[in-house]
């Protein structure tokens, strides 16, 4: 059977909307990317992804230039089948979702449809809190269009993609959430995914919404779970990396999302569980467990300092050595990332910081620019009174006689990936 080739538009070229248009074109269907930054449009349009992904390059030179385009305005979306809105939703100062740049895109989106006669389907990526799609998007879009207009109809299909494993995430998801505004419209979205061989389920609009909320939220409970787990293990003496291996093979409860630690960053859990307790307060609900997620959560940071402090005391003046700044493995994103209050905590303790990331370098600059970033492990550790690991690079679990070039051989791990043989004085 033939599959059918869509005109998509994807709004907003960050890591979701980039992916996301990236795989469609991938997938045979023509796509545009509209993009306010002029920089990131001119990198796309030439194949090169303004941020690290792993496998992105690859599939931007198959399809940038071919089926895939980039531009700054939005002149042209009327060609559209689908419209996705990938935009960001960042949070206000008290936690809730900032909707400023979905309702302008939105405008934007019923201005350049004016007068087409297409049918359209404009579609929300964006993690957005439950009701916006109706209560934000439509009425900004119809604004231009008019209430009456038929030629549009709308869906809600949230990402569940996880940064440096993202072009995987989309091409074999475990599952695809399309919520909407009618049969119509739904049926037009599946269409997009049809090359897929995945699960996909359709809901209203506001379900769809929530169920991207709702995920965040329990995976950012199974780690705050399981730091509470490991900080009572700490002081009982038991390894709680035993403990949840032990836990994880119950398929009720499955290996995922156990690991005690630094805690969650990245620019999704907290963000998101944040707007989901302001959702929650603002209709009247004290969400208690949620806070609890993010009280642990926010605490973790502190403890492996306090862990710092057992072992060499005073860190004023002490050299110590950071490796991974990324807020996971396999990007060079740090939004949020756990590193951040660490460092931070280490400067206005007067220590001297020498870090390394694989990638994340450039990105963190912006944040400590006056910390010294070297290009490799072993440079950073060299002198080192103490290292402390903080992202979960696969490449620092290989590292043995870099270790040898530290003052002292103290090393405390925020992510359980050394392997201890052979290195002293690893803890936590
Ligand atoms: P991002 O900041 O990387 O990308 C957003 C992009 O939109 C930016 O490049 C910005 O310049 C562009 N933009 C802003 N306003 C625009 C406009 N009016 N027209 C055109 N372009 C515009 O953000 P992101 O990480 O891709 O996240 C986007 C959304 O997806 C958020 O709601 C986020 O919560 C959600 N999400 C993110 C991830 C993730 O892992 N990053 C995963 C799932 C869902």
């Amino acid at each position: 059977m033939e599959s059918t080739i869509l005109n998509i538009s994807v709004i907003g070229g960050g890591y979701v909307g980039l992916v996301t248009a990236s795989c469609f074109a991938y997938l045979g269907h023509t796509v545009r990317i509209v993009e306010i930054d002029t920089k990131k449009a001119e990198l796309i349009n030439k194949g090169i992804p303004p941020i690290y992904e792993e496998k992105l390059e690859d599939i931007l030179k198959q399809t940038s230039g071919k089926n895939l385009s980039a531009q700054s305005h939005y002149e042209g979306i009327d060609d559209a089948d689908i419209i996705f809105i990938c935009v960001g939703t960042p949070p206000q100062d008290d936690g809730s979702a900032d909707l400023t740049y979905i309702t302008r895109a939105s405008e934007s989106i019923g201005s350049a449809l004016k007068g087409s006669e297409k049918y359209h389907v404009i579609t929300v990526k964006s993690t957005v809190p439950p009701g916006t799609t109706e209560s934000v998007v439509i009425p900004a879009v119809m604004k231009s269009l008019g209430d009456t207009s038929d030629s549009v109809g709308f869906c809600m299909n949230p990402e569940f993609l996880r940064e440096g494993r993202a072009i995987d995430d989309f091409l074999h998801p475990d599952r695809i959430v399309i919520g909407g505004s009618s049969e119509k419209a739904i049926s037009v979205v599946q269409k997009a995914y049809e090359k897929l061989d995945a699960l996909v389920i359709t809901t209203s609009l506001k379900a769809a919404e929530m169920i991207k909320y709702t995920s965040n939220a329990f995976l950012a409970t199974k780690i705050s779970f399981s730091n509470e787990i490991g900080n009572i293990c700490k002081r009982i003496g038991i390894d709680v990396y035993e403990v949840m291996k032990g836990v994880g093979y119950d398929h009720r409860i499955n290996p995922y999302f156990l690991n005690a630690g630094l805690g969650f960053g990245g620019s999704c859990f907290p963000k998101d569980v944040m707007a989901l307790i302001k959702l929650a307060e603002k209709n009247g609900e004290n969400p208690i467990l949620l806070k609890s997620v993010i009280d642990v959560n926010e605490q973790q940071p502190g403890r492996i300092i306090q862990v710092l402090h057992t072992r060499i005391g005073d860190i004023r003046g002490k050299r110590i050595a950071v490796l991974g700044l990324a807020f996971k493995d396999n990007t060079d994103d740090v939004r949020d990332s756990r590193s951040i209050p660490v460092i931070d905590e280490l400067l206005t303790q007067g220590a001297i910081v020498s870090a390394f990331d694989p990638m994340a370098t450039e990105s963190m600059k912006k944040i400590f620019p006056d910390i010294t970033y070297h290009t490799n492990a072993g440079d950073a550790l060299e002198g080192a009174d103490a290292c402390l690991v903080l992202t979960e690079w696969p490449e620092f679990s290989k590292l043995t006689d870099e270790f040898n070039r530290m003052k002292s051989p103290v090393i405390i791990e925020g992510r359980r990936i050394l392997s201890c043989s052979g290195i002293e004085g690893v803890c936590w």
